[in-house]
């Protein structure tokens, strides 16, 4: 049985991700800012609930802390929570996707990695974009192409650069990118598209969930690896 903790998994693919973790018999803590909506959708799945705002260096620390004190260490870890950043074209827009969407990832990855370390087998998993895909944005044959989001892209490429950094500052560690697939949620909702969170989710606990040996440092979406 691993230790999971899923950042912003109060709905969406993180809760749906904590839902086939909890089905696999781990034990998985619910990441969430809003105590509310965290701890009814920890109570919904069995799991444990723990407050976590990602742009907050306090409530990151405590939700590790209290991880530690009751586990001693921490298996898989999934950088979830996300925003799209979409509307005005300004600092405070620009700001607020990156310190949710990159610094968040910098925050919980920092606080983790003493727990991680301490596992036989620590895999974190960084949701990250093909909207973050300097290929795909460039390509017509991609719908990325036509994709008016230029914050989420840019911190998305910044997640998955920041994948490929810590997979080679900690090679004991597993640190992959994932494109869990195009899906329906909140997120999404201003453009109605996408499959269920549920069949997204089975990509992103592939990548929770791999033996010792498995790859690290990669950019991934459900059919195979994906050009940066
Ligand atoms: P979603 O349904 O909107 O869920 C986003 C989650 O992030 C919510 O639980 C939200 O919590 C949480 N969150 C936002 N800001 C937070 C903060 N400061 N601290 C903690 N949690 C915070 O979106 P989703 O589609 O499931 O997205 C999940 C991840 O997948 C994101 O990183 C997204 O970029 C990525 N992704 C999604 C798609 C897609 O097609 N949907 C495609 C590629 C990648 P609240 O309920 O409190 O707002």
């Amino acid at each position: 049985m691993a230790v999971a903790l899923i950042t912003g998994a109060n709905k969406g693919i993180g809760f749906e991700t904590a839902k086939q973790l909890r089905e696999l018999g781990h034990l998985v803590y619910v990441g969430a800012r809003d105590v509310e909506r965290g701890e009814k959708a920890a109570a919904t799945l069995g799991a444990r609930f723990v407050q976590l705002d990602v742009t907050d260096d306090a409530s990151v620390s405590k939700a590790l802390a209290t991880i530690d004190a009751a586990e001693g260490r921490l298996d898989i870890l999934v950088n979830n929570a996300g925003v799209l950043g979409y509307g005005a074209v300004d600092g405070p827009t620009a700001l607020h996707a990156f310190d949710t969407n990159v610094v968040g990832v910098v925050r919980v990855t920092e606080a983790g990695l003493p727990l991680l370390r301490k596992s036989a087998n620590p895999t974190v998993v960084n949701l990250s974009s093909s909207a973050g895909s300097f290929w795909a944005v460039t390509n017509p044959e991609r719908p990325e192409f036509n994709l008016p989001v230029a914050f989420y892209s840019a911190s998305k490429a910044a997640v998955t650069m920041l994948t490929v950094q810590y997979a080679k500052s900690e090679p004991g560690i597993k640190f992959n990118a994932i494109e869990p697939g195009t899906t329906a949620t909140d997120l999404t909702a201003a453009f109605g598209v996408g499959r269920t969170p549920e069949e997204s989710a089975k990509v992103v606990v592939r990548w929770a969930t791999l033996d010792a040996d498995g790859p690290t440092g990669t950019f991934q979406e459900e059919s195979g690896e994906l050009s940066w």
